[in-house]
């Protein structure tokens, strides 16, 4: 029906080629491992060139959306009217609008129930009635009520809710370069987040009686029109994300008079909403140069018992972004500090509820600004005059603003205080969903995917982000995702429990690895391994240069990758991205001979490489090979290191006690290619050189570089490094000889995991036994993210005490 649906079976008939190609020659060493993508890719044509830049007819529509709306907290109810501004920039003719009615998700009548009865609220109880003071009742309906939809003149348009997706019908077909505008009114009943899931709602806090609102998917919004899709109208069932249009916001929100509301964009009348004092600190904190209280922990707190009753409006601008959000509540404490990117000054702030004040206050808007100037470097200079992040107990992203979880325990005097402590689990958990929801702000919200269709495309390129980041916040950060070794459980299950990266987002069972881990632990393989860091660098950055506002898909990401940088690594996108295939590259034999016993001494080849300092590798936190090159390079500076005031008593703790082995030993990479030598020399070091015959097979399916760790009888080491290219001829076995000044004690394939090899246990000659499960045991890392430490005290609070 749509071109995707032809460009999918393509895939499946191509691969399905190949594998016939295979079973019909039996004994063949090829299957398609370095073969071009060629048909699996879409057809170039004037909108997305060959290159993977966007074409010379290039276009896309364009939204602009007029609201006011108002937060009914009693009744826990948000009634809103939207003028919508559509522009027909494509070169169809449009009859119809699609619309996204994403509360639907909730909705008892409309949802789209792929899912089962879990999106859809169960029962509201006795209990609960009574908790709401009989405020809401048995039959609380949810999911949107549309009210009203009209052209610009108040005449009725017709329109038809297919679940979570509303057509408006054009009552003369719309032109390329026409534009429309329409008027919908609508109201739901909002809700209860923490209880019913979805990423929109109020959190109720019983202690306090207060709520905590995040406003999202929270209006009728414009689906994506494309050259490659038409309207992007999947129903919305919970995995799959957004496709949304960019345009330009203007939305007023009144709310009770109390609340701090922070929102997409740039408030417009801050004076009239906040107080005499919040506003001078507001004006103040323009040109501060540490993070500033614009609403401070006491007047938070004094509100949530006071809970005004008078109403207020707040107005807010956004310009070119894909969607609108916004948080609300009486409970939020609101800091905020400017940070310089690119020359240009951005706003960088957090709100939060006095659960999370001591950690929050201290990390989370510097966390901000260290990720929008990391990310910067890495993609496009942050764009927007806003950056914020909300505590909300969740973990979910919007343009300007995302929530994130992150909360302390009771001080001594079983309160929340500056005094409150917390677990490293949560404070590392906490820093990594702060970077990682805020640099969703790059991808998809600025290059702005598909996340319906690829979840990975926003997913696995931020995440990726998200950890070149949190390895430039603190060298000891313990990363969660990204290093090869990291993702080896999920690369060795059985293959009826994977699926490829290139899987619909509403059809992967594995959905973390799948969609975070995997293409995320993909390129930083192409990053470290395969190509390096300058010329990935480069190319990463060049997609993001092309994308920036614009709607990629995945194949101008391969394809931009490839022009960019003058490296063929179709053989990579078909391994990593479109099968299943594992890394396992087998040593099986190695062969000696000793060309001379009697020649001269060799000359000194010292200077050939040079000598780091690492620590032991450890099991569970592995020093890998990203770690040691930010360490080892001089032109890096970590955040807690540029800014003492970030290290707190786990970054003490991390570095004064024992808790890994820490025993140095001298690694000894290759540094610069040597001098070639001259004829005579190379005849003269051949004659005394031991020549080693190694036999590789690729027990995997997926092909790799080889990386060989020889260690010498003198205890000295020496690594090799054999492009992925030596498997083109031969997919299934390698012989590759070496020569060596020095006698070999041993050999180890792949020493500092990079390359994803699920079975070390034969990348050894002599061969060695792996660690067994109690060992792993031992060895273990820092507690898991998020890890509630309730009831069992942290060893922050000894050093409190
Ligand atoms: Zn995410």
């Amino acid at each position: 029906m749509k071109q995707l649906t032809v460009i999918a079976f393509l895939l499946i008939s191509s691969i399905c080629a190949n594998a016939q190609d295979i079973k019909n020659n039996p004994g063949s060493n090829h299957g398609n491992k370095f073969e071009q993508l060629g048909t699996i890719l879409p057809t170039p044509n004037e909108y997305r060139t060959a290159s993977g830049a966007p074409g010379p007819k290039y276009w896309q529509q364009r939204c602009d959306y007029d609201i006011t709306c108002e937060l009914d907290e009693p009744n826990r109810r948000l009634t809103g009217r939207e003028t919508v501004t559509y522009y027909n920039n494509s070169p169809d003719i449009l009859t119809y609008l699609w619309l996204q009615l994403d509360e639907n998700e909730h909705s008892n009548i409309n949802n789209s129930g792929y899912q089962g009865s879990n999106f859809m609220p169960r029962q509201i109880s006795e209990a609960d009635i009574s908790r709401y003071g009989g405020k809401i009742d048995k039959d609380r309906e949810y999911g949107v009520n549309i009210q009203r939809v009209a052209d610009a003149t108040g005449k009725m348009l017709k329109y038809t809710v297919n679940k979570t997706m509303m057509r408006v019908e054009l009552p003369q077909p719309l032109k390329p370069g026409q534009q429309f505008i329409f008027k919908v009114d609508w109201n739901y009943n909002i809700i209860e987040r923490t209880k019913y899931g979805g990423r929109g709602g109020f959190e109720h806090f019983p202690e306090d009686g207060n709520d905590l609102y995040t406003m999202t998917q929270w209006f009728p919004r414009l689906c994506v029109y494309s050259d490659f899709q038409g309207w992007q109208n999947h129903q919305f069932v919970g995995s799959g994300e957004f496709a949304l249009v960019f345009g330009n916001y203007k939305v007023a929100m009144t709310v009770p008079a109390d609340h701090v509301v922070m929102s997409t964009g740039q408030g417009q009348n801050y004076q009239q909403v906040l107080s005499a004092a919040e506003f001078a600190r507001w004006q103040k904190a323009q040109t501060a140069t540490d993070v500033t209280e614009i609403v401070t922990l006491d007047e938070a707190t004094a509100k949530e018992k006071t809970k005004s009753k008078a109403k207020k409006t707040w107005i807010f601008k956004a310009d070119m972004v894909r969607d609108f959000a916004w948080g609300s509540s009486r409970k939020f404490v609101w800091d905020a500090m400017p940070t310089m990117v690119e020359g240009k000054k951005v706003m960088c702030m957090s709100a939060y509820g006095k659960e999370a004040y001591s950690l929050y206050r201290k990390f989370s808007t510097k966390a901000v600004a260290h990720t929008i100037k990391t990310y910067s470097k890495f993609t496009i200079p942050y764009p927007y005059p806003v950056a914020q992040s909300l505590e909300a107990a969740n973990g979910m992203e919007y343009p300007m603003i995302c929530f994130n979880f992150g909360r302390t325990e009771r001080d001594a005097s079983g309160n929340y205080s500056v005094n409150s402590t917390y677990s490293e689990g949560t404070k590392n958990g906490m820093l990594g969903v702060v970077i990682h929801e805020v640099g969703h702000n790059f991808f998809p919200m600025i290059i702005n995917s598909d996340e319906r269709q690829w979840t990975w495309m926003d997913e696995g390129l931020n995440s990726f982000c998200e950890y070149l980041t949190e390895e430039l916040w603190d060298n000891k950060f313990p990363v969660g995702k990204g290093p090869a070794y990291k993702i080896v459980d999920y690369m060795k299950l059985p293959k009826d429990q994977l699926e490829p990266i290139m899987t619909n987002s509403e059809n992967i069972i594995q959905f973390g690895p799948n969609a975070y881990s995997k293409p995320t632990t993909g390129l930083n393989i192409l990053r470290e391994t395969i190509m390096g860091r300058e010329n990935f660098d480069y190319a990463f950055k060049e997609y993001a240069r092309r994308w920036a506002f614009k709607h990629p898909t995945p194949a101008d990401l391969f394809r931009t990758m490839e022009d960019a940088s003058a490296e063929d690594l179709d053989w990579f996108w078909r391994g990593w991205f479109y099968s299943t295939d594992a890394c396992d590259i087998s040593l099986d034999t190695v062969k000696w001979a000793n060309l001379s016993t009697d020649a001269p001494a060799p000359p000194n080849t010292n200077s050939t490489t040079r000598k780091v300092p690492v620590a032991k590798p450890q099991l569970n936190n592995f020093d890998d090979i990203s770690k040691i090159r930010n360490r080892t390079d001089k032109s890096i500076t970590f955040a807690t290191d540029a800014d003492e005031s970030l290290r707190d008593f786990y970054w003490r703790y991390d570095r004064g006690i024992a808790k890994v082995d820490t025993t140095a030993f001298e690694l000894t990479i290759p540094a610069f290619p040597a001098e070639p030598y001259t004829e005579g020399e190379r005849f003269n070091i051949a004659g005394k050189k031991n020549l080693y015959e190694l036999t590789f097979s690729n027990k995997g399916g997926l092909v790799m570089p080889i990386i060989i760790e020889w260690t010498f009888k003198d205890g000295t080491k020496e690594i090799d490094r054999v492009p992925v290219y030596v498997w083109r001829k031969n997919e299934n076995k390698v012989t590759k000889t070496f020569m060596k000044d020095k006698e070999v004690a041993s050999i180890l394939l792949d020493p500092l995991r990079e390359t994803a090899d699920i079975n070390t246990a034969n990348n050894s000659w002599p061969a060695f036994t792996e660690p067994s499960k109690f060992q792993l045991f031992k060895a273990r890392g820092p507690a898991p993210r998020g890890t509630a430490n309730i009831g069992n005290p942290n060893p922050m609070q000894k050093e409190i005490k």
